[in-house]
């Protein structure tokens, strides 16, 4: 037995899909010295506003720095409050401490692992200083937007939504990206567009696309690609308005975005036959699989998050990870939530009791190897696993 483990390649719990045509792209960059932000990055841009269906997408080198970036243009400062879900990676809350204000953070809908839409109704009846709100769009499935953008209106908050996850993402008929005020994606290695590095932000709103044009540059009025163009300014006059930051995104970046940009549905269709054939396989399992709570939109099914039935298993989540390891399946948890992690606890004085949901959820869930790189015999690898150890553990 442990020989054939020894014989097993690992399955990696995520991988980028990068073919030929992106390869070639950065070549092309690397060949034509222009390295940083200009004609790929423009392009990549333009190609990203009209997927989406959006006036403006602007390309930084990370979601963390687009969600920054949408913050500062909506006039957040210090004292000011922000609602967001506690289901979330660290950067979603990070950001608003940028400015010295202080995320207001919510639980989450027991069944999709979105922000509860009461919860967030009942936190805005009853907290005064909130100014945006930031919905994550879990695993790749929207948020319940109606409602949310409903109390926003009421209350007056901007809308500036986390599509880390949500690429592609619609919601009744509507993409994810027209909905909010601004909405960023992320392009880590590990998303479901990779460039290694990057985001986009998109919106529809002129003010905004300026003012994160202008600050994701130094506060530079004009950024490095027109400087060097004609106009009836000299090339080298550039005027500096406000102490911007450095978040634009590379051509070599861009050059793989491009090319992956032409792929997220294919990729996306791929992510969703997986995702079926998990389903499929383990109904009768002791398990809660995710599924795509409104069957018309679009889930982007960056993650597969199962959710173990604790009750009917002799094992807890963190063994069944140790036998998947021993199998050789990476996975991982998404996420922990962040009113467990020590910062935000300890800053907030959060406890595990004011997010029932959220912290009873964390005990249950396991992410699952799900990505385009994975061939059937994979999939029918981590399927067998899952069965085996499940059948296994149940009591
Ligand atoms: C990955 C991720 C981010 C951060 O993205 P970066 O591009 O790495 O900055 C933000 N929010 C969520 C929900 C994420 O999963």
């Amino acid at each position: 037995m442990i020989q054939q483990l020894d014989e097993l390649t690992a399955l990696p719990f995520a991988l980028p899909d990068i073919g030929d045509a992106e390869i070639a792209e950065v070549v092309d960059t690397l060949q034509s010295g222009w390295l940083t932000t200009g004609p790929k990055t423009r392009k990549f841009e333009q190609d990203f506003a009209d997927r989406i269906g959006v006036k403006h997408a602007l390309a930084v080198n990370s979601a963390t720095a687009g969600l920054h970036l949408s913050l500062e243009a909506c006039g957040i400062k210090r004292g000011d409050k922000v609602l967001t879900t506690t289901m979330t990676f660290t950067a979603t809350a990070e950001v608003i401490r940028y400015f010295g204000a202080d995320p207001v953070f919510v639980d989450i809908d027991p069944a999709t692992f979105n922000m509860d839409v009461a919860a967030v109704r009942a936190i805005l009846e009853n907290t005064t200083g909130i100014k945006a709100i930031m919905p994550v769009h879990f695993a790749g499935e929207a948020c319940d937007m109606d409602p949310l953008l409903k109390l926003a209106d009421q209350h007056g908050l901007k809308v500036i939504e986390d599509a880390a996850h949500a690429l592609p993402t619609t919601y009744k008929g509507r993409m994810i990206g027209t909905l909010g005020d601004a909405t960023v994606y992320s392009f880590y290695v590990t998303k479901t567009l990779a460039t290694g590095e990057g985001g986009m932000v998109v919106t529809n709103d002129d003010e905004m696309a300026a003012r994160i044009k202008i600050m994701r540059l130094h506060g530079i009025s004009k950024d490095v690609f027109d400087r060097y163009q004609l106009s009836d300014k000299p090339t080298w006059h550039y005027d500096v308005v406000n102490p911007g930051f450095k978040y634009n995104m590379t051509d070599i970046a861009a050059s793989i975005g491009l090319h992956q940009l032409q792929k997220i549905d294919r990729f996306a269709s791929r992510r969703e036959q997986i995702a079926n054939a998990y389903g499929e396989a383990f109904k009768d399992l002791p398990v809660r699989c995710p599924k795509n709570s409104r069957p018309d939109d679009q889930h982007a099914w960056h993650l597969y998050v199962l959710r173990l039935d604790l009750e009917k298993l002799s094992i807890d989540r963190n063994r069944f990870i140790e036998l998947m390891n021993e199998r050789k399946i990476g996975t991982s948890v998404h996420f922990i939530p962040l009113h467990l992690q020590s910062y935000w606890s300890n800053k907030y004085d959060l406890k595990p009791q004011d997010f029932p949901v959220a912290s009873k959820t964390f005990e249950c869930i396991v992410s699952l190897p799900i990505y385009t790189k994975m061939r059937d015999d994979d999939v029918a690898r981590v399927i067998d696993a899952v069965k085996t150890i499940l059948k296994d553990a149940t009591i």
